[in-house]
């Protein structure tokens, strides 16, 4: 089997072209927060982002289909992204919980 190099820090070996190596992805799950004060579209995009870098969950293919949104349920937030890939891999992902802030409801923060 051909080996190839990760293309994010170039060093780790992994089997395909395009992908992550371990301690790439370990590294992006462990480290890689959204900025504080984005808002819920940055937040998504940076977690798809991320997400895309780390690959299938099965299979380690970056090019998977997707689809991301946010559910709130008693105060809390919840960043979710559902995956469906050719390899047959069909899973939710959650990617972030945040309690609601004020404004999240439409309340506007009175002096
Ligand atoms: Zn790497
Ligand atoms: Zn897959």
């Amino acid at each position: 089997m051909m080996e190839h190099i990760c293309f994010r820090c170039g060093k780790g070996k992994v089997p395909e072209v395009g992908h992550t190596c371990k301690e790439c992805k370990l590294d992006l799950e462990a480290n890689s927060k959204p900025p504080e004060g984005a808002n819920d579209e940055d937040v998504l995009g940076h977690y798809v982002n991320q997400r895309v870098l780390i690959g299938c969950r099965e299979c380690g293919t970056p090019d998977f289909g997707y689809e991301a949104g946010t559910k709130t349920e008693k105060g809390l937030k919840y960043f979710v992204l559902f995956v469906r890939c050719s390899c047959g891999a069909n899973y939710m992902d959650m990617l972030e919980v945040r309690a609601m802030r004020l404004e999240d409801v439409g309340i506007e923060e009175s002096e």
